[in-house]
This record gives C-alpha cells, structure tokens and sequence, in this order.
C-alpha cells in the first residue's frame, strides 16, 4: 500500500504529460485513489472524460425509470404467458438496474439526477405504437412486442457496454463492476427474448 501511494504521488506529479502515460500505470493510479475513498480524485484527474461518465448515467438514470413505467403496460399487452413473464421479470431487473445507476452516482459523490434520454422516449414510444397497431390476443402482437423490446435491451447494452469501459479507462473498479453487472441482465434479457421469439410465438404468428 504505502509502495502504491509513492508510485501515485510520482505518477501525478508528471501532470504535463499526462497524455503519455501507459494506461497500465494510469489504472494503477486510480484504484489506488479509489480504495482511498476519495471519489472527486477521478474529477480532479480526468474531468472531463468523468463529466461525460456522469452525463451518460444522467441520461440511462432516466431510461431505466421510463422502463420501469413502460413494462408493466408491455407486460399487460402480451398475448403469450411467457412473453408476460418475460416481462414481469425484466421489471424487477430494471428496478434493480436503477438501484445500481443510484449506487454510481453515490461511488462519483453526485446526487442522482435523470436527464431526459431522447432515445428511450422514442423507443417507448414506439412500444405504445405496436400495440396501437396490434389486435389484442393476438401472436402477432407478441412479436411485435419482442421486436420493440429487444430495441430497448439492445439500446441499454450499447450504453452499459460503454459506460463500464469508460469506467475501466477512468480506472474505478467499483464503476466497471455496477455497469458490468446491468449489461450481464440487459445482454440475458435480450436473449430470452430472442428465445421466444424463435421457441414457437413467431411461427405460430403465421397461422394468424
Ligand atoms: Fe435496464
Ligand atoms: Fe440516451
Ligand atoms: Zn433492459
């Protein structure tokens, strides 16, 4: 530890060129910062690329708490009862997935704070619009459900994929490990749609 801490003190000291430094020894000094407990080390060091980090979990802190109002409306329009449990249970993961955008904002000493995401406002959007466009009881109705959703879960893990190497870049362990762990569910979620999908409601779909 007090080997580390020397290393760091040298490390930034050579502020001048900090462009130059190996990302080795840049990680180095970060999580050596971080288990110090003082979070507005990353801001002091990299303010920029940590205000980016902050605006990106601004905007999926928004996304993730439209979800939680969009699924239980998606969930009440599906047909198949497997799509509806689908459903059910992603709006657990998501309610989760805003506890972890929370704990983010706590790890970098912000207050939580949602930024409209322009994305999720439409990709909802267009959720409403296919059961606008769908019969109720209908197969079809679950594809095109699945087909919305998957657009979601596909939107959620480019920005977690992103945001955890952002957060691998800055060097905060922690950061990587909450963003890590929503894209492990949104990557899961995704799957199991593409399973239904392919396990009989699009086939069944042609009947109708
Ligand atoms: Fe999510
Ligand atoms: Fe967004
Ligand atoms: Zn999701």
């Amino acid at each position: 530890m007090e080997k580390a801490k020397s290393k760091k003190a040298s490390t930034s000291k050579r502020g001048g060129s900090s462009n130059s430094k190996s990302s080795s020894s840049r990680s180095k000094t970060n999580s050596q910062t971080n288990s110090n407990g003082q979070g507005n080390a990353l801001e002091d060091q990299s303010p920029m690329l940590t205000e980016l980090f902050l605006d990106e979990l601004k905007d999926i802190y928004w996304a993730e708490k439209k979800l939680v109002k969009a699924l239980p409306k998606m969930q009440k329009a599906a047909t198949s009862e497997e799509l509806k449990q689908a459903f059910a249970d992603h709006l657990e993961a998501t309610k989760g997935h805003v506890t972890r955008c929370e704990e983010a904002f706590e790890l970098l000493e912000k207050r939580p704070q949602a930024k409209k995401c322009e994305a999720m406002e439409g990709l909802t959007a267009e959720a409403d619009g296919v059961i606008e466009d769908t019969e109720e009881g209908t197969l079809t109705r679950d594809v095109a459900l699945i087909m919305a959703a998957q657009k979601v879960e596909h939107y959620e893990i480019a920005t977690y994929g992103s945001l955890a190497q952002l957060a691998k870049t800055l060097g905060n362990e922690d950061l990587v490990e909450l963003m890590g762990s929503t894209l492990e569910e949104e990557k899961e979620a995704d799957e199991l749609l593409t399973s239904i999908a392919e396990s009989g409601v699009n086939v069944e779909a042609t009947s109708e």
